[in-house]
């Protein structure tokens, strides 16, 4: 299947702000790679929204943590689409407030860099190859300013340092890519009312749309910058 649209993979993508990042891009007329851990998950997702978009939303199984279903699914991309255009990074796990990096579990702390940190990085690496045959290419980590150095306190330690260096990353990433023309951006959606923000925040369509905003920028725009709502974050 090949197509003349944007062709965009969205990790995490069964709910919360990846659900709504993959829709507002199929809005736009983009052909979406709607990931999920669970095929079943990203199957009934993709579902639920293509009625009401213009694109197309193509459900896919995959884990971060899983080193072999990331390369597998970049095979699978590249056989039915010779590219990638845009690669957001969403899946994150483990918000963990009630933690305090004075005593929390090193164990919990290295399965959430597991997929909050290393999951985006594989990720990036197996799809590069694929982003680089892109006109236009595009990637965006969902961060946090959880992982502000900046405004850096106690708490939420796992999360907070995974997050921190999830924005390294970023850095890394759009130094080494700058070249390759590929815009590689961090975005925090700031608190949103979801799974893993909980109640009280502001709605999903709106921490998604600093993510699409980062995901469709034009050629001109930034490369190796914080942030939310298309305005710059400290680091
Ligand atoms: P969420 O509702 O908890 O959703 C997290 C998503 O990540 C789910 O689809 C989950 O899949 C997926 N996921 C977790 N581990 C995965 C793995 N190993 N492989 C693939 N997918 C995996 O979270 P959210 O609030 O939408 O957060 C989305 C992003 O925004 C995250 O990066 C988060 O850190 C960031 N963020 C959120 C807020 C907020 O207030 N909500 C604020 C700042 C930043 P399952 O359904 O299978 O668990």
């Amino acid at each position: 299947m090949s197509t003349t649209a944007p062709v965009s993979l969205v990790t995490g993508a069964n709910r919360g702000i990846g659900r709504e990042t993959a829709r507002q891009l199929a809005a736009l007329g983009h052909t979406v790679l709607l990931c999920a851990r669970r095929a079943a998950d990203a199957e009934r997702a993709a579902a639920e929204l293509a009625p009401d978009v213009p694109g197309t939303l193509l459900p896919y199984r995959l884990d971060v943590t899983d080193a072999e279903g990331v390369d597998a699914l970049a095979r699978t991309v590249d056989a039915r689409f010779g590219r990638l255009d845009v690669l957001v990074n969403n899946a994150a796990v483990n918000y963990d407030t009630g933690r305090r990096a004075t005593h929390v579990d090193l164990d919990e702390v290295a399965r959430t860099l597991e997929t909050n940190l290393f999951g985006a990085w594989r990720t990036a690496q197996a799809f590069l190859p694929l982003l680089r045959r892109s006109a236009h290419p595009r990637l965006v980590n969902v961060s946090s300013e959880s992982g502000s150095l900046t405004h850096m306190s106690g708490g939420t330690p796992a999360y907070g340092v995974s997050k921190a260096a999830l924005n390294a990353l970023t850095r890394k990433l759009a130094d080494e890519l700058h070249g390759d023309r590929i815009l590689v951006n961090a975005v925090c959606p700031g608190w949103i009312a979801t799974d893993m923000g909980g109640p009280g925040g502001a709605p999903v369509d709106r921490g998604a749309a600093g993510v699409v905003w980062a995901a469709t920028l034009p050629d001109s725009g930034p490369t190796g910058g914080f942030f939310r709502d298309g305005k710059p974050l400290d680091w």
